[in-house]
């Protein structure tokens, strides 16, 4: 990203001088990523985010992608460990994105990404219970019985699930695994991976096909574009 001095910036923007951006600053005015900064040779890249006087420089653009994550890659914007994180596919992008919720390091599929707080906290409130659809591979056969439990709700250590829809895609005999879609209406950790493994099914494939009335429609593993402002009404 490209670096420039703080004062330039300020004044580029138009709030005010680069002389009065000087004094500003060094009054303690001015914060970058929310911490104050007075020295004035400080270098700013264009997604910090600025405020002068409690006054945030602009308002950046907001920004919402949806994304086909591919498996091995972290729900995170940065990992301590060096691993692939899902904002290493959008390098050039001058916004500070993060993503909605999560899926696990071994989970493909549909996830959104945004620079708008409100919007991620809506989407992720449980009250919301935005409607989202999985598609499984299990170790073992589902059973009916087993299947009309996870529709009705089982209990999980962090308490009771929402009901839920299951349908049986194909069972294969000869390897001993089963296809199938989940909806669910919550987002609590390994939720899927867990409601299976409540009945002794580990899941070994799993991936995200469908967030409220998105879909992957398109895109393939790695694959993101923009929602259009319509897309965005209808979630919110
Ligand atoms: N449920 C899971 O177990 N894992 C995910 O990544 C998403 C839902």
């Amino acid at each position: 990203e490209q670096l420039e001095r703080l004062q330039k910036v300020i004044a580029k923007s138009g709030v005010t001088s680069r002389r009065k951006a000087e004094v500003l600053i060094t009054e303690g005015k001015v914060t970058v990523n929310g911490k104050t900064v007075t020295e004035l040779g400080t270098k700013v890249k264009p997604s910090d985010i600025i405020e002068v006087e409690g006054i945030p420089l602009e308002n950046p653009e907001k920004v919402y992608i949806l994304f086909h994550k591919p498996t091995g890659v972290i729900t995170s914007v940065s990992d301590d460990k060096g691993r692939k994180v899902v904002t290493d596919f959008f390098p050039g992008l001058q916004l500070r994105i993060f993503p909605v919720g999560r899926l696990d390091y071994d989970t493909s599929g549909l996830l959104l990404l945004t620079n708008d707080g409100d919007f991620a906290n809506q989407m992720t409130h449980p009250k919301y219970k935005m409607q989202k659809k999985y598609v499984a591979k299990l170790k073992g056969f589902l059973l009916r019985e087993q299947v009309k439990e996870l529709e009705r709700g089982i209990k999980l250590e962090d308490g009771m699930t929402a009901p839920a829809k299951v349908k049986v895609k194909s069972q294969d005999r000869e390897k001993n695994t089963t296809l199938v879609e989940i909806t669910i209406y919550e987002g609590r950790n390994r939720q899927v991976r867990r409601m299976f493994a409540h009945f002794g099914h580990e899941v070994v494939k799993l991936s995200r096909i469908e967030y409220g009335p998105l879909t992957l429609k398109g895109l393939n593993a790695g694959d993101a574009r923009e929602l259009s402002p319509h897309e965005v009404k209808t979630l919110r």
